[in-house]
């Protein structure tokens, strides 16, 4: 059969011929027409044009409201479509919950993907409400607050999210946010040539002369904390003062009062203060502030917090021997330690504040009335992230992707697969790469990677050489897993579906235990700032409750029940909370039915018309993309059992009733004269382009 014309193809999954190149020329030509969407069956590929296109206005959105997916070209607005039209039931369809998983690199466009998504999903409710207004900003407002500019993207999202938006009756009733791992360390470090996170640039562009003022800024120049990227406000000013006029907007429609906000900036100038404020060491190794230039006085001001006593938690510990406080002094090293953990603390619990306040104010009363109450999540985590030194948070941030991938395998190969078995249709075995000894290397319990990463971790004496230790010993013989060359390294690397990564496991137990610093939830309990009192007053506990916790009852509870723990629930471990956080959305996105969207990026200099074809193609090797293309192409999306099919059907042959058996499926299915399908034991097996076949003999009867 000849071969189409290249690029004129929307849907892969009908490709007669098929292999990696034919995929990867057919994107090509398709991204040079900049024809960016491609679907492979059911799934969208999306491909960055890092140029704006004009395809997202009001004539395209009417377009794609309440369409046939083949009656249009591929488009992220089909997906919104799509999901839509399935959790109002439109079209005779049973109403389904729905999650859209978006994957790709960092920069492959996932949260502009996710955002676009949302536009849709609102214009298609056709309802005009508060409430939608409201939730169109919660993604500029967030992401002012955990994006930031990387080597990789310009506006990176530093955290992962998943957005759960409720209707019912076709409207938006709710919305909800699910927050994933804040890389707090961009606060205190950023490597050459990356930024902050966007709101300190903001702030500096926008805020009045009187509020710059109220809270003692100086030159951006002067912060440590903005050592790498104050450049961006000689050079952008004028469009990050939009930004920031942006961001007020949006928190004022989201519904945070001024107090709040100024509450916010407050914090966030306090961190930049506390973030200068520098050490000296005595003869006895005793550490203390040496502040000529008084940060320390502005950022206690700004804290509402007497200096002394932030001094005094900067400089040293305060801990408990048999009822007896004895005070220690941090060393030099320890003070600056102590001054960053302080400022990630007061930042990472901002966010979460944030988070939870927009969940506060987006979710109406009915929000938890079941009913006939639908849902569409999205989700858009940080991309598989490789860099030249790989942290803990990196392992993270991959493991999430591997969990990913294992979704989508499970999803789209292993199930499908074993119904085929099972109902013993002709079938001849597709294989894909599966990821499931990744997943078991670093979640099997007792012996997984993360843990041993807690055992470790409850250890006062472990360190992270006794931690690589330990999965050297472990994990040896894994094939997934490989030992450093050099003895005594703290260095591992793990064979991930998207490549090798090496990670280096300094400072791992220290960021798993991820200790609030000593002593500064009970400081900021006695602050003047109703929100530094607010975010410190509530400690999640191993549970996931919130638990009030302050010094002095840890304290009293310590010395009546010393032998169980000091009575009280240890406290979760990152590493932990990540797990439980991962596997909640799993189940989650079980419960419902997926919609993949697989983001691409075109090349490494985020520049437009730009197509690496080695590039893209390393990334449809390892998503498994020509395997995937297989799968849609030969395999049957669409399952209905014996009655199903019948009861919905029936009509086709004029009947207003029939026993659902096999003999009257095939009976329909003759009479609807669709090819492909096929019968197994107790299903029929479509596939997914026969439903709009079938709807259209449906019409016309
Ligand atoms: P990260 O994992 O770093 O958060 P990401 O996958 O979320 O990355 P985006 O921030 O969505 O990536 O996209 C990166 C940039 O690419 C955007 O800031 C924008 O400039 C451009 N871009 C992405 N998608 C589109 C699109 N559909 N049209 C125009 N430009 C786009
Ligand atoms: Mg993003």
């Amino acid at each position: 059969m000849d071969r189409p014309e290249p690029g004129s193809v929307e849907d892969l999954a009908t490709l007669a011929k098929l292999d990696d190149n034919i995929l990867l020329d057919e994107l090509r030509v398709r991204y040079n027409k900049n024809l960016i969407y491609t679907y492979v069956g059911d799934i969208l590929i999306a491909v960055n044009p890092f140029r704006d296109l004009d395809i997202y206005g009001t004539e395209e959105s009417q377009k794609y409201y309440l369409e046939k997916k083949s009656s249009n070209p591929p488009h992220i607005f089909a997906i919104s479509d799509a999901a839509y039209q399935c959790i109002t039931g439109y079209g005779g369809r049973t109403p389904t919950n729905q999650c859209i998983l978006i994957s790709g690199e960092s920069g492959a466009g996932k949260t502009e993907s996710t955002k676009l998504i949302i536009k849709q999903l609102i214009e298609l409710c056709r309802s005009n409400t508060q409430l939608e207004q409201q939730i169109l900003q919660v993604n500029p407002l967030l992401e002012a607050f955990g994006n930031a500019q990387t080597s990789m993207n310009n506006n990176s999202s530093r955290f992962g999210k998943y957005i759960q938006l409720a209707f019912r009756n076709g409207h938006v009733i709710g919305a909800k946010i699910s927050e994933y791992l804040l890389e707090r360390s961009r606060l205190v470090r950023q490597n050459p040539g990356e930024e902050n996170f966007h709101i300190f640039y903001y702030m500096f562009a926008g805020l009045t002369t009187e509020y710059q003022q109220r809270f003692h800024l100086q030159k951006p120049e002067n912060y440590r904390y903005l050592s790498n990227g104050a450049s961006c406000l000689k050079n952008e000013k004028k469009s990050l003062k939009g930004n920031y006029e942006d961001l007020r907007n949006s928190l004022d429609l989201v519904g945070f009062t001024d107090e709040e906000q100024e509450n916010m900036f407050n914090m966030i100038a306090a961190v930049l203060n506390l973030g200068n404020v520098q050490f000296g060491m005595d003869d006895d190794e005793a550490s203390f502030v040496e502040d000529d230039n008084s940060f320390i006085k502005v950022a206690s001001a700004l804290l509402g917090i007497p200096t002394e006593e932030v001094a005094g938690t900067l400089t040293s510990i305060v801990t408990y021997t048999r009822g007896e406080e004895v005070k220690r002094n941090y060393t030099q090293q320890q003070a600056q330690d102590a001054r960053d953990a302080i400022a990630k603390a007061i930042y990472g619990r901002m966010f979460g504040w944030i988070v939870n306040k927009i969940n506060q104010l987006l979710a109406p009363p009915e929000y938890t009335e079941q009913g006939d109450r639908r849902e569409i999540g999205i989700l858009d985590i940080f991309g598989f992230e490789h860099f030249e030194k790989n942290s803990f948070e990196q392992a993270c941030i991959n493991l999430a992707n591997e969990q990913l991938q294992f979704f989508f395998n499970q999803h789209v190969f292993r199930l499908e697969q074993e119904e085929y078995t099972k109902e013993g249709i002709d079938w001849k075995e597709i294989k894909f790469v599966d990821n499931q000894p990744l997943l078991d290397l670093f979640l099997a319990k007792p012996i997984g990677i993360l843990s041993l990463l807690d055992e470790e971790s409850q250890f006062p004496k472990a360190t992270d050489a006794t931690f690589v230790d330990k999965l050297n010993k472990h994990f040896g013989k894994n094939s997934y897993y490989g030992k450093s060359q050099q003895t005594k390294s703290s260095k591992f690397t793990i064979s991930h579906y998207a490549g090798k990564v090496t990670y280096d496991a300094s400072e791992w137990l220290e960021k798993n235990r991820d200790s609030l610093p000593a002593g500064l939830q009970e400081m900021l309990q006695g602050s003047t700032n109703d929100l530094a009192k607010l975010i410190f007053r509530a400690q999640i506990t191993r549970t996931g409750t919130l638990a009030l916790q302050s010094r002095k009852s840890r304290h009293t509870r310590k010395s009546k029940r010393p032998s169980v723990d000091g009575g009280r629930k240890r406290k979760q471990t990152v590493g932990g909370q990540f797990k439980n956080s991962l596997q909640i959305l799993m189940e989650r996105m079980t419960s419902a039915t997926p919609i993949f969207v697989r983001c691409l990026k075109p090349n490494h200099v985020k520049s437009p018309g730009k197509f690496d074809s080695d590039y893209i193609k390393q990334q449809l090797l390892y998503t498994g993309m020509l395997e995937t293309t297989k799968i849609r192409r030969e395999g049957f999306a669409v399952r209905p059992t014996f009655p199903e099919f019948v009861d919905k059907y029936k009509i086709i042959v004029c009947k207003a009733s029939l026993p659902g058996t096999k003999e009257n499926c095939l009976t329909i299915l003759k009479a609807s004269k669709i090819t492909g399908w096929q019968l197994g034991k107790t299903k029929v097996f479509l596939k997914y382009y026969h439903i709009e076949q079938l709807a259209d003999i449906f019409k016309l009867m």
